[in-house]
């Protein structure tokens, strides 16, 4: 809970709002008389739960335990859509609280404030999905609708991700950036929708099976096994982007983001900077240590400079023993004193080490107002920086000189 504290009061005042629309939405909502003892509701319920438990398992089955630190998503959302076609809306409640609860379990990684939250979106979008189903003629769709129950469906599925992206837009918005990013990116990514239509589709269906033909229900499993194994790819991509020694970006992946933010800040006519580091001697230092020594050297210098820089800055491993770090909208002499606190960073605490390790840096600045600079151009003059910083001694840093015509002129006639 100490993450909760030290989220913005704005981010917990939210949570608590979620909390209780979560509890009073569904109750609400809630307009189907239920016979006194819901026997059938309650095995709904519970078919429900081991659904997701089963789908959880299976794919934890293909992942084979190699997306550890990843945040894959699970496809939960398909059973409180099921859920909306199936049951009275008070049956979200212990259905999310339990399938969330098993999944965290088996080893989802995500802060517990946030993952309580989450589940509150999708309690209320699914209290929402299941009045949008019910409204036109008090009860759900069935196989047997026809056209008109189609439609009702897709609007019930629509109205389930719009409230639940809604609800994870204002958390994102609400806190902090640096601690969002990830959320924030993928509310950003048009694969997102595409990928929760599918999931929101297939509980949708399940709902109208279980409803009218359980046994059929069993014909899904399958498809969640499928479902399960879509949803981990995007992790896996992900995870080929991030070099596997240090955790950091692979030198294509940082090439690319980088691209991206420095054409918005060209835009904007922001300044930025390039900050090339490589550990002194490092040659030796293998030779004293071994080349296993040596990992664990990169792998601590790796983490020192990703505790010394914003979250915002996008560090790369470019290769060996060679890291580059891009400052957006940074002055040049801001950038200079990153490159200061980053050597002395690396000096002071890299003691935990056999024998600790320095790093020599270049500094390359895109002041705002000057005429824009390929990427690769400002990391060039980075790397000469860094070639007199070792001339002169090591553990030291070097900032580029202002850009000539030649740098300017070569990409931009
Ligand atoms: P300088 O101060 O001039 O940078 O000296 P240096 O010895 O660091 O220079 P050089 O670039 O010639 O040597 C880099 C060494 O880094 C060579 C290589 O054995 C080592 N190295 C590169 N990648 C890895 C790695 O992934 N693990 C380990 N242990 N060593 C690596
Ligand atoms: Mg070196
Ligand atoms: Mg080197």
């Amino acid at each position: 809970m100490r993450e909760f504290a030290a989220a913005p009061l704005r981010a917990r005042l939210w949570v608590g709002v979620a909390v209780l629309l979560a509890l009073a939405l569904p109750a609400l909502t809630t307009t189907w008389p239920s016979p006194p003892v819901p026997v059938r509701d309650l095995l709904t319920a519970a078919a429900l739960v081991a659904g997701s438990v089963v789908s959880v398992e299976i794919g934890r089955l293909f992942e084979g335990g190699t997306v550890a630190q990843q945040r894959p998503h699970k496809a939960l959302s398909a059973w409180p859509m099921a859920a909306a076609v199936l049951l009275p809306a008070v049956y979200l409640i212990p259905v999310v609280a339990l399938i969330y609860a098993h999944a965290r379990w088996r080893g989802m990684r995500v802060t517990l404030w946030k993952w309580c939250a989450s589940a509150c979106f999708l309690m209320c979008a699914g209290a929402v999905a299941g009045l949008i189903v019910t409204a036109p003629t008090g009860a759900p769709p069935t196989l047997e609708s026809g056209a008109p129950g189609l439609l009702i469906m897709v609007a019930g599925i629509l109205s389930f991700l719009a409230v639940e992206a809604a609800m994870l837009a204002v958390a994102a918005w609400l806190n902090t950036a640096a601690d969002e990013v990830w959320l924030r990116r993928t509310l950003a990514d048009p694969a997102f929708y595409l990928t929760e239509s599918g999931v929101l589709t297939i509980g949708a269906l399940t709902g109208l099976l279980g409803a009218d033909a359980p046994w059929f229900v069993l014909l899904m499993v399958p498809a969640y096994g499928f479902l399960q194994q879509s949803v981990l790819h995007r992790p896996l991509q992900e995870r080929a982007t991030r070099d596997p020694k240090t955790g950091l970006l692979v030198f294509t992946a940082w090439q690319q983001l980088a691209a991206e933010e420095i054409r918005r800040m060209s835009a904007h006519r922001r300044s930025w900077a390039v900050i090339f580091a490589d550990i002194d001697h490092f040659r030796r230092y293998n030779e004293r240590h071994g080349h296993l020594g040596g990992d664990r050297a990169l792998e601590q210098v790796a983490r020192i400079i990703t505790g010394h820089v914003r979250p915002r800055d996008l560090i790369a491993r470019f290769g060996g023993e060679e890291f580059c770090v891009l400052l957006p909208d940074t002055l040049a002499a801001d950038a200079g004193e990153v490159a200061e606190r980053l050597r002395r960073a690396v000096a002071d605490e890299s003691t935990s080490l056999p024998e600790p390790v320095t790093v020599s840096i270049g500094v390359a600045v895109v002041a705002s107002g000057q005429t824009p600079m390929e990427l690769a151009v400002v990391l060039a003059r980075a790397d000469q920086a860094l070639y007199r910083a070792k001339l002169a001694g090591r553990n030291t840093v070097r900032i580029a000189g202002p850009a000539t015509d030649a740098d300017l002129g070569a990409h931009h006639p």
